[in-house]
């Protein structure tokens, strides 16, 4: 018979497994549920704010994935069952599967600053899901009188894209710099340090300021008092842990856990996230259900689109190999990730990993991050180097 795969989560993980499943066994059947019509990607969404590329830019549909004979379903899974092999959706469909592939993304955890809901989220955006909350951040930013503060309020680690709330930061920095220069924005952390951090600062002095008493931009460390508490959206003010910030503009990007579905399937674990076997990802809860994206804990490796990307192959590649009676190849599994200082200035982070001894290791003498010293031609072609990604990637998961 067929072999049946049902895929849930159109995001970057479970189009990409989509599609590599029917490349790699057209024999396949495979279902893709995905709860809205397009996709927003998050990649890139940092430039809409900047006003440096449209929405329509970052949209995409499910053609493509129609195209390799994938069913695709506009409709929100409500349950799976692992034992009857069936995920059931809020229209009322039912799907019966061999195995089933869940990529939810991440959902917020509402309860963990007081004042913040997923209500309030419609006045004071996370934007940390491309789509309606992008364009609610980017009006919020258009509006503002020049001279008004932004206060950006990153998580503590693990969440989606470690670089990005400081990618964020400097195109939003950009972004007033060119249209309310006397602007500020404030980054409440609850960290001491983050992704590329001797970068981003450098960038910021070079072009906001940074560590002058007229910085564009001023981060307040967890050691600093950065950990936020909770919100008044009337008064606008965000208390933490020593003083309270006003805010004309307020970002406010939640602490994270893995997708809905995830936790409804019991794929989760204490800290929130799911375990797998890293050679297939299957969850090492339910048999036959495999968890990848943001949901799966795959550390050492980040929660990133291109992790997601390479992390859907390896999976897809897994379960091709054992629908045909044979073992799962050895994975190995690639990230870059770009970050923009201002237009024209990128820099980069690429780290290749393996499977070892049951964990993803780093390759040794692997990867690399842009040199710290200056250099505007190197820059400027890793600018380059991030619209291609944009385009590659996109291509790759959704054409
Ligand atoms: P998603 O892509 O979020 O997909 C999840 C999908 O599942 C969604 O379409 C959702 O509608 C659907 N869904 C959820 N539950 C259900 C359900 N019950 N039924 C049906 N459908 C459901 N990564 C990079 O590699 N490079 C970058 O430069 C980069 N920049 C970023 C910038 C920002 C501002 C942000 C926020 C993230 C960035 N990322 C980047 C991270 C990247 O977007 C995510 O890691 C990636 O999207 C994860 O893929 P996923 O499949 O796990 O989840």
């Amino acid at each position: 018979a067929r072999k049946t795969v049902v895929v849930v989560g159109g995001g970057i993980g479970g189009a990409t497994a989509a599609k590599y499943l029917r490349m790699m066994d057209p024999s396949i059947d495979v279902t893709l549920i995905e709860a809205n019509t397009n996709y927003y990607t998050c990649f890139m969404s940092n430039e809409v704010l900047a006003g440096e590329r449209s929405m329509e830019s970052i949209r995409f549909g499910y053609s493509g994935l129609k195209g390799h004979g994938i069913h695709v379903v506009q409709d929100r899974a409500t349950s799976i069952d692992p034992d009857k092999r069936v995920v059931r959706t809020q229209g009322g469909q039912r799907f019966a599967y061999d195995r089933c592939i869940v990529s939810p993304g991440v959902d917020f955890r509402w309860d963990s600053i007081e004042g913040y809901d997923a209500r309030v989220a419609e006045r004071i955006p996370h934007a940390w899901k491309a789509g309606p909350q992008t364009l609610i951040l980017r009006n919020q930013l258009r509006a503002m009188r020049d001279g008004g503060t932004v206060l950006i309020a990153p998580p503590a680690n693990p969440y989606r894209c470690p670089p990005a709330p400081y990618d964020r930061v400097s195109q939003i920095a950009h972004y007033l710099k060119r249209h309310k220069p006397r602007s500020k924005i404030i980054i409440l952390d609850p960290k001491d340090r983050f992704s590329k951090f001797d970068l981003f600062l450098d960038g910021w002095k070079r072009y906001y300021g940074y560590g002058t008493d007229d910085s564009m931009i001023t981060w307040v460390s967890g050691a600093a008092g950065g950990t936020i508490e909770s919100l008044d959206v009337k008064a606008m003010t965000i208390q933490a842990d020593i003083e309270s910030f006003k805010g004309d503009v307020i970002n406010i990007i939640p602490p994270q856990k893995a997708g809905w579905i995830a936790f409804s399937a019991g794929l989760t674990n204490e800290q929130g996230w799911c375990p797998v076997d890293f050679r297939t990802f299957e969850s090492t809860i339910q048999r036959k259900i495999h968890v990848i994206g943001d949901s799966s804990q795959a550390s050492p490796m980040p929660k990133g689109g291109y992790v997601a990307n390479t992390t859907a192959k390896v999976c897809a590649a897994a379960i091709v190999a054992d629908f045909n009676g044979g073992k799962a190849p050895r994975p190995s599994w690639i990230n870059s990730c770009y970050s923009t200082l201002a237009p024209g200035d990128a820099i980069s982070a690429v780290t290749i990993y393996t499977y070892r001894d049951g964990r993803i290791v780093k390759v040794e003498g692997s990867g690399g991050l842009t040199p710290q010293e200056f250099d505007a031609g190197m820059r400027a072609r890793e600018a380059q180097y991030a619209h291609s990604w944009f385009n590659n990637i996109t291509a790759d998961v959704f054409d």
